[in-house]
């Protein structure tokens, strides 16, 4: 398969967007390092389903990435990776004048500084070897914004500048370095606010996801984990080699309007 050999390590992969783009990773023949800040029975149960699914070697880390020695020590404990995705992060909305500052510190450390140390310690094994993707998992709202998720926006920016960068500092090595920016994505996450949204706004579910979620993605549909995935492995594939420094988005034409 296209990407056995290779090692990818997807940074808080134990759900969602994360786990959807290990998956396909696996699928494609790669060998995953699951990761999230847990390390309980599940999420070690979840890498040797992963692994018997596609015959191909999985396995959990646990690593804070608040953190930045849990960060580049997930890359060591590792063993280096050919492939890094920056997925780890978290919301929260408050109008700025009462934003938390500890919220604030949080959400820039897991979903920006966290792809400053783990692509700082990915990125001398990827030298060596002339060969390597680094993917971040950034946002429509890496290129858009809304008004009270400051944080979450300011770091989505801030991850989209982070790739331009690791791209020019890496062009040329066959190394690559780009940034997709998902709109709504259906995860366990935004399955369970369905229920709740249709008893406020009385609607069923199809109306309440057509016109109150997806108000700002034109398509009127969730992208899909698997649609994450599928744009990582390609990210991953020969045909992107020279994609680089750049931003895909796959947001059902959000960030055309
Ligand atoms: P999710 O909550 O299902 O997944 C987040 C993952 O990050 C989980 O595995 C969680 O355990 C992990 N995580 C959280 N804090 C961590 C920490 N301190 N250390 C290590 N791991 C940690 O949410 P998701 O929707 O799958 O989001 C994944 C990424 O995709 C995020 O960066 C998010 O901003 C981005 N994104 C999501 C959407 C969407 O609509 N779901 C849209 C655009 C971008």
């Amino acid at each position: 398969m296209e990407l056995t050999g290779k090692r990818a390590v997807v940074t808080g992969s134990n759900s969602g967007i994360g786990l959807g783009v290990a998956e396909s990773l696996a699928a494609a023949g790669a060998e995953v390092v699951l990761n999230s800040f847990t390390d309980r029975t599940e999420d070690h149960d979840l890498a040797a389903t992963l692994a018997a699914r596609h015959r191909v070697k999985v396995s959990y880390i646990a690593a804070d990435m608040s953190k930045g020695a849990d960060c580049r020590a997930l890359i060591e404990k590792s063993g280096g990776c050919d492939i890094l995705v920056n997925n780890a992060g978290i919301q929260f909305v408050s109008p700025i004048e009462t934003f938390p500052v500890e919220k604030w510190d949080q959400i820039l450390a897991i979903n920006l500084t966290s792809a400053f140390h783990t692509t700082a310690a990915a990125l001398p094994g990827m030298r060596a070897k002339g060969w390597g993707r680094v993917v971040n998992i950034a946002s429509a709202h890496g290129l858009t914004a809304s008004p009270f998720k400051s944080a979450y926006i300011a770091s989505k920016h801030g991850l989209v500048g982070l790739s331009k960068t690791v791209a020019l500092e890496t062009a040329g090595q066959g190394i690559t370095c780009n940034a997709i920016c998902p709109g709504y994505v259906l995860t366990p996450l935004v399955e369970a606010q369905i229920p709740d949204q249709m008893k406020a706004h009385n609607m069923d579910r199809e109306t309440v996801i057509r016109e109150v979620m997806l108000d700002r993605q034109p398509s009127r549909h969730f992208a899909t984990v698997e649609q994450i995935g599928g744009t990582t492995v390609y990210l991953c594939s020969p045909a992107a080699d020279q994609v680089t420094g750049t931003t895909i988005s796959v947001d059902g034409g959000w960030t055309a309007l």
